[in-house]
């Protein structure tokens, strides 16, 4: 259960729309948002530091929504929402919504508005390589995945050596797994990361084949998927020891939403060892 900061009917004066008239003479908007967050710190506290300041949010949504130019609604209140979410750390969840009381409809009415929720998702993925330096395409994809806006990383397993898995005669793997909130869908996670697997050279020549660098999204939340393109949880994972055994050293008791299953119960039940060695830190 979050606490909530509630900021309702802030008016600003801005220039969004798809009519030339929107656009050159500007109209009024009204934003309700409310902020969702553990509140408890600066309850203690009593300090500013330890929340988030609704006064600085109000400022900040003023100056976005008065720089920036939108043809619609769901495009400004998308873009807003996210940017508070990253300009404002402490906040779990928004509730934005974005009124147009003067939009240019030929009939009597109150107001328009979009009215979204936006989240910080909780993201678990595995990590392998096992051409060129291993360790470094994984540790650079967590680097620029640390410094996109839209990602936080915030906790990362030791490095394991493992033998390959699936038939293919080849190279052992470095294998990790790492655990980060992300304002991305699940689709916008794998494009995200499939382009972190391109960077370092990727290539898809044959299953489960040799490869610079491979991202696979374990979990996401406690969703659970089947699209075409992307299955979550991982479909293979409890059958893998290379994943379940760095995932449980930063989430032994995370339950699978399908199996039910804890990471260290999954682990007891792996029937073949692919694990060759950890990797001390350095
Ligand atoms: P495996 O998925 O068995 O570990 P792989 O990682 O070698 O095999 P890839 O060639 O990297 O397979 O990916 C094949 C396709 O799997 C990707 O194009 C992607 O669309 C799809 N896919 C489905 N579910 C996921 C997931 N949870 N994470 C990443 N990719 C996924
Ligand atoms: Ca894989
Ligand atoms: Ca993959």
């Amino acid at each position: 259960m979050m606490d909530e900061i509630i900021i309702s009917g802030l008016k600003i004066f801005a220039w969004h729309g798809v009519y030339e008239e929107e656009q050159e003479k500007g109209q009024n908007f009204v934003i309700n948002a409310k902020l969702f967050l553990d509140t408890s710190a600066s309850g203690d506290s009593d300090s500013l530091d330890d929340t988030v300041d609704y006064g600085k949010v109000c400022l900040f949504i003023n100056d976005f929504m008065r720089v920036s130019r939108y043809n619609t609604l769901e495009a400004l209140v998308n873009n807003l929402a996210r940017k508070i979410m990253i300009k404002f750390p402490l906040s779990q969840s928004i509730e934005l919504e974005i009124q147009k009381p003067e939009a240019p409809i030929p009939l009597p009415f109150e107001t328009v508005s979009v009215k979204i929720k936006r989240s910080w998702h909780k993201a678990y993925i595995a990590t392998g390589s096992n051409m060129g330096d291993s360790e470094e395409f994984i540790k650079n994809a967590l680097e620029n995945l640390d410094a996109d806006e839209n990602c936080r990383v915030l906790r990362t397993s030791k490095m394991y050596h493992s033998r390959a898995y699936g038939g293919v005669e080849q190279d052992n793997f470095c294998n990790s797994v790492f655990c980060m909130e992300t304002l991305y869908s699940p689709i916008e996670l794998l494009t995200r990361l499939q382009q972190e697997e391109r960077e370092a050279g990727r290539e898809r020549l044959i299953k489960w084949g040799p490869r610079t660098l491979d991202l696979d999204i374990l979990y996401y939340d406690d969703i659970i998927m089947e699209r075409e393109h992307l299955r979550i949880p991982h479909r293979d994972m409890s059958n893998r020891d290379f994943v379940l055994l760095p995932l449980s050293e930063i989430a032994p008791y995370k339950r699978h939403p399908i199996l039910g299953l804890t990471t260290l119960e999954m682990l007891g039940r792996v029937k073949e060892t692919y694990v060759l060695t950890m990797k001390e830190e350095e």
